[in-house]
């Protein structure tokens, strides 16, 4: 994949990627950076970032998604071998009704450790069956329709 990538002069994180603005980089390979949260969850909480601005997961191609997997999982483990954390969270609020705030992907990694206080359950509800049946079909049909209109890199 070429280093040439869509750009957003107003987004934060494209000017981090340009070094317009600082960061405290801590990886970085061709198609994405990953440095410390300016406001951690926790510390050592760091983002990872594809290099190219795109706004919400879908839009990310399917290649430089993989390359974004394999960062987290990398720097996970520094992390986790910093800091001594006991497990981490892996966030990705994707569109700003899932909270995200800045509008360029990225995932957060927020090492967490017993009685640490951040929280993570939600209030599940129950899955009604009859529903579950109707979304699993919609949903089915629905990702073999994407599969079989798009191509592997937009998947
Ligand atoms: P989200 O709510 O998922 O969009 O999270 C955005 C994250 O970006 C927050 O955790 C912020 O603390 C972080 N953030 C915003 N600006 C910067 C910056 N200049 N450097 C590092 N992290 C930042
Ligand atoms: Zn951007």
């Amino acid at each position: 994949m070429s280093n040439v990538y869509p750009s957003n002069p107003d987004c934060i994180f494209c000017k981090i990627v340009a070094g317009e603005i600082p960061c405290h980089k801590v990886y970085e390979c061709s198609n994405v950076l990953a440095f410390l949260d300016i406001g951690p969850l926790s510390e050592g909480h760091v983002l990872v970032i594809p290099k190219g601005h795109w706004e919400t997961l879908e839009a990310v191609p399917a290649p430089i998604v993989a390359e974004c997997a394999i960062v987290c999982k990398r720097v996970g483990r520094a992390v986790a071998k910093v800091t001594g954390c006991a497990g981490w969270n892996l966030l990705q609020n994707n569109g700003a009704v899932a909270g995200q705030e800045v509008p360029h992907v990225h995932f957060h990694i927020i090492p967490r450790a017993e009685g640490d206080g951040l929280g993570y359950r939600w209030n599940a509800g129950a899955l009604d069956q009859d529903r579950a049946g109707q979304l699993r079909d919609a949903i089915a049909a629905a990702a073999d329709e994407l599969a079989d209109q798009t191509a592997p890199q937009e998947l």
